[in-house]
Formats: structure tokens, sequence, C-alpha cells
């Protein structure tokens, strides 16, 4: 294999894309960022624009792209439910058809292509912690389902085309990731808590704050990317890639607030439909598999979260 490959990134300027970019690079690959800029910012890449290996696309997946290219990351879709619910539709288009195309790009340039699923496909997990086996509790026709379906319907495309076509397929279920490049209207816990713990705003705790989730720093999130790209072909995923420390809502919050030597106070606000009550990723496949497991704790990762958001919240 060329040491240097041509790599595409799908949803390239979004939070997790833009850090991907960025270490693709420092490995010394070719990257092609292709977003159509939904939640995504020219500033998350913009560092990288000078970098001859660098080139920005604007393109929505849901349409066709015709490049050549040697590895996709498929990472294009909103991630936060106030974004990914503001149009639903758009955002089934983006997991379903943008799946298509981007397998149809691998199969006819027999590229790998790893997709960036999500613990979401679990639901409101019956199963605790959340082994890959275990097939989901998702409400259909909800208003998360846009996203969750969506994912599910990718990953069985991923399947599909792997078995039927025999394209090099990758899937990984993304938990909760966080870190510095999260935009401040991102509307996820972790930039909503730190953001207003900064402006000495209330923090808004929805429900009674005692629903749990697993929370993973971007960079330990990438290595886990790299790893299952860089694995031969016999290994397709499903794999978890998270970080099982789990928390309730409330101490993230007490966690914000003490990092941050914050005064804000916690306010209630009502707890959005269908939230799920408890996530933690088994990561047992993923150890044994990439050797690979998370390094940075919560308050090493939250730390560095504020830091960064110090230098853009007013
Ligand atoms: P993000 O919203 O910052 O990034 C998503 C990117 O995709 C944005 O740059 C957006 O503009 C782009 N995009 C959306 N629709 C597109 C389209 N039709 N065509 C081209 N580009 C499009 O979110 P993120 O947290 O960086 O998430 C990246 C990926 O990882 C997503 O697929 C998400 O579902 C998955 N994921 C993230 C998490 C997490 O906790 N961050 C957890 C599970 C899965
Ligand atoms: N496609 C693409 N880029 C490519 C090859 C294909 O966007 O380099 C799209 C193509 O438009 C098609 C989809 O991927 O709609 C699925 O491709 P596939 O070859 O599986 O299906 P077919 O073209 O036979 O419908
Ligand atoms: N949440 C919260 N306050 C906020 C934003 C989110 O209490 O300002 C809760 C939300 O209800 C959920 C958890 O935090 O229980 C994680 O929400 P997020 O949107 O970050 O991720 P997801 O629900 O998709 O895992």
């Amino acid at each position: 294999m060329p040491s240097s490959l041509r790599i595409l990134v799908t949803g390239g300027a979004g939070f997790i894309g833009s850090h991907l970019c960025e270490r693709l690079l420092d490995a010394g690959h070719e990257v092609l960022c292709v977003d159509n800029f939904y939640t995504g910012r020219r500033m998350n890449v913009a560092h990288l624009m000078d970098d001859p290996r660098f080139e920005l696309m604007r393109h929505d997946v849901t349409f066709p792209l015709y490049v050549e290219v040697d590895q996709v990351f498929n990472l294009a879709c909103p991630a936060s439910p106030v974004h990914y619910q503001t149009d639903p539709v758009q955002t089934l288009k983006t997991s379903v058809h943008g799946a298509i195309n981007m397998l149809g790009l691998a199969k006819r340039k027999r590229a790998k292509i790893l997709q960036a699923s999500t613990s979401e496909v679990y639901g409101d997990p019956e199963v605790h912690p959340q082994p890959e086996g275990y097939w989901g509790n998702v409400n259909p026709i909800g208003t998360r389902a846009c996203y969750d379906e969506g994912k599910r319907a990718a990953e069985t495309l991923f399947f599909d085309y792997n078995r039927q076509y025999g394209v090099r397929v990758k899937v990984a279920r993304i938990f909760n990731t966080y870190g510095p490049r999260m935009h401040p209207d991102d509307g996820r816990v972790v930039s909503n808590f730190v953001c207003q713990a900064l402006r000495g705003q209330d923090i808004t705790v929805y429900g009674d704050g005692l629903q749990t989730r697993s929370f993973c720093y971007v960079d330990d999130l990438v290595d886990g990317l790299l790893g299952l790209m860089d694995t031969d072909d016999t290994v397709v995923g499903p794999l978890n890639l998270g970080n099982p420390g789990e928390y309730t809502m409330l101490q993230l919050a007490e966690a914000v607030i003490r990092l941050t030597g914050s005064r804000s106070r916690l306010v209630h606000k009502p707890l959005p439909a269908d939230d799920p009550r408890q996530r933690q990723p088994d990561i047992t496949r993923a150890r044994d598999l990439l050797g690979w497991e998370p390094r940075v704790a919560l308050d090493e990762g939250l730390r560095k979260t504020i830091d960064y958001f110090r230098g853009v919240v007013d």
C-alpha cells in the first residue's frame, strides 16, 4: 500500500471531521474535505487551507460525487438533536442517500470506506452497557428517528454493499464525543454546559439530570477511527468507540462548574422526547481488535474543551 493516500472525509468541516482531516494530513496523506456547511464551518479547517495536500469542496452528499480517492471516511450528518431535528427529511436523506452515493463511489474506486455510525442505533437501551450484538430499542416514528433510523439504514447499506459487491467497509458506532471546535450553538450537552458556565448563565439540565452518558474526548475517538480504518478487510465491525466512563448530567454539570469556577446555577428544563435513559459502551471488541482504549479522563478533556471555549465565547 502506498504510504500517502488520497482520502475523502465527508463532513470534514464539522467537529470530529476537522480533527480527523488534521490527523490524516499529519500522517502524510492528501485530504479532500467535502461539506455542505450545514453545521460545519470553514473556520474549523482554516488552519489547514495553506497545506497543498488539503482541499475543501462544498458539496451535499445526497447528490452523486465523482472523485478519485483511495479511502472514504463518511462523517457527513448533523449530530446534535436540535440540528438534526430542524430538517428531519434532509437528515434522513443525508444518512441514506449519502451512504448510497459514498458506497457507489467506494465500489467504483475499490476504496475502503468507514461509516460514522452512532450509539443511537441502540436507542433507549434495555441492555447496559451496550455490546455490538445488542439490536437496540429505537422508536421508528419519533422525533429522533430521522437520525437513529437513518444511521441504522446506513449500516444496513454498508453491510449489503459488503456482502453483495465486496465493498471494503468499516462501521464505527461512536458514543458521545466532545472537545474543541464543537459549535457554541451545537446544542449538545458538553458545549451547552461549558458555554453557559463561562457566560455565567443558568446551566440547563433536561429532566431530573439522572440520565447518563459516557463522554469520549475527540483525540481518543480519532485514534479509534484511524485504527479501525487500518484493519484488514476481514474487520468490518460494527465496532463501539467511546469512553466507558459513565456520568449523570448532574455529575457533568458539577464537573463543569468546578473546572470553570463558575457561579452559574442549575435550572431544570423538560426532558426531550425519547431521550435515552442510560448509555455506556462495551468496548471489549475495540480493545481486542485494535488494542484501542480511551486515554483522556473526563476532567482532563473538559479542561481542554473549556480552554477552547474561553477563546470563542463572549
Ligand atoms: P458536526 O455536526 O460537527 O459535523 C457534521 C458535518 O457534516 C458538518 O460539517 C455538516 O456541515 C456536515 N454535513 C451535514 N449534512 C451534510 C450533507 N448532506 N452533505 C455534506 N456535509 C454534510 O457533528 P460531529 O459531532 O462532528 O459528527 C460527525 C459524525 O460523527 C456524524 O456522522 C455523527 O452522526 C457522528 N457521530 C458523532 C457523535 C458525537 O458525539 N460527536 C456521536 C455519534 C456519531
Ligand atoms: N456514485 C457516486 N460516485 C461514484 C459512483 C457512484 O456518487 O463515484 C453514486 C451513483 O450516482 C449511484 C450511487 O452512487 O446513484 C450508487 O452507486 P451504485 O454503483 O451502487 O448504483 P447504480 O449506479 O448501479 O445505481
Ligand atoms: N442535555 C441537558 N442539557 C442540555 C443539553 C442536553 O441536560 O443543555 C441532556 C440531554 O437531554 C441528554 C444528554 O444531556 O440526556 C445528552 O444530550 P446530547 O444532546 O449531548 O446527546 P445525545 O442525547 O444525543 O446523547
